[in-house]
């Protein structure tokens, strides 16, 4: 593969159509070869996400409204016009092609995976044997979520998540998302049983010592904020980003700051997440009983 120049990186870094935590842990860490494999959630991810998901939300207002009135048939339409308003909004969009066009530049390969008709994962990776784990893992999620929904009592918020039960899945998962196996294995572990992993992660931060460098990629939680491991990992990234441009270093030095602080701030930020689903639920209420 081409190494990037220092003009090449100084224009992906002044492209505002990607993120710059995407730019830095997604699109640069796996072109480096640290990471085997990334993921980011479309459009979730992408600068206007918000936006575009509130645009789908209206598109698709009017056929939701048939389900509300108790049409039965409705529920394949209002996918099959969730699935047109995602090409429409996200796929023509020029943040998603710029998405593309990236990954295409930096020589890594991609996949799509729908998870929702109006969210995607996409998966950036370097290595063909990437592609075949991949394949293989989303198989079998698509098996477990589909048994799921035949046993929909008693799983709870797993229902739409049933791989993160699994140990094995989630252990290959984050072993290709380039997570140390010491964190990996705690979290499967905690998962299994039942646990709630973010709220073991913020009380960690809460009662001692953190290093920022464990935080080395976002949604990512070390087995401890000490972790050696996860430490070495984030101590190898900001070396590889510095030797291609040195901006690159700093900027990814605030981004594992900014992961650690994200940690630390997940309580109020379900907190507000549920208040902004209530918010929109009550909105979609009080727009349905108007008709
Ligand atoms: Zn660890």
């Amino acid at each position: 593969m081409e190494r990037l120049d220092e003009g090449e990186v100084e224009e992906l870094l002044g492209d505002d159509r990607l993120r710059i935590g995407v730019k830095l842990e997604d699109y640069l860490l796996v072109y480096l070869g640290v990471r085997p494999c990334s993921q980011i959630t479309i459009p979730a991810e992408l600068p206007s996400g918000r936006e575009m998901g509130r645009i789908i939300d209206e598109m698709i207002y009017p056929t939701l409204l048939r389900i509300r009135r108790g049409d039965r048939g409705a529920i394949r339409d209002v996918k099959r016009a969730m699935r047109r308003a995602y090409r429409e909004v996200v796929e023509n969009s020029e943040e998603y092609k710029a998405h593309i066009r990236w990954a295409e530049r930096l020589g890594l390969r991609w996949r799509i995976d729908e998870v929702r008709p109006t969210v995607r994962e996409l998966y950036l990776y370097r290595e063909r044997s990437v592609e075949k784990k991949l394949r293989r893992l989303m198989n079998r999620r698509e098996k477990l979520r589909r048994e799921a929904l035949k046993r929909p009592r008693g799983l709870g918020i797993y229902l739409a998540y049933p791989e993160e039960l699994e140990a094995d899945w989630v252990m290959e998962m984050g072993g290709l998302l380039g997570y140390p196996q010491c964190c990996v294995e705690r979290y499967a572990r905690e998962r299994a049983m039942g646990l709630e992993v973010e709220e073991r992660a913020y009380r960690q931060l809460e009662e001692g010592e953190a290093n920022a460098m464990a935080y080395f990629v976002s949604y990512f939680f070390p087995c401890t904020p000490l972790c050696p491991e996860a430490v070495s990992m984030g101590r190898r990234c900001l070396r590889l980003l510095e030797e291609l441009h040195p901006r690159l270093g700093e900027l990814y030095r605030g981004r594992m700051e900014e992961n650690l602080e994200l940690v630390r701030r997940l309580p109020s930020l379900v907190e507000a997440h549920r208040a902004e689903a209530e918010r929109r639920l009550g909105e979609w209420r009080n727009r349905t009983r108007q008709l």
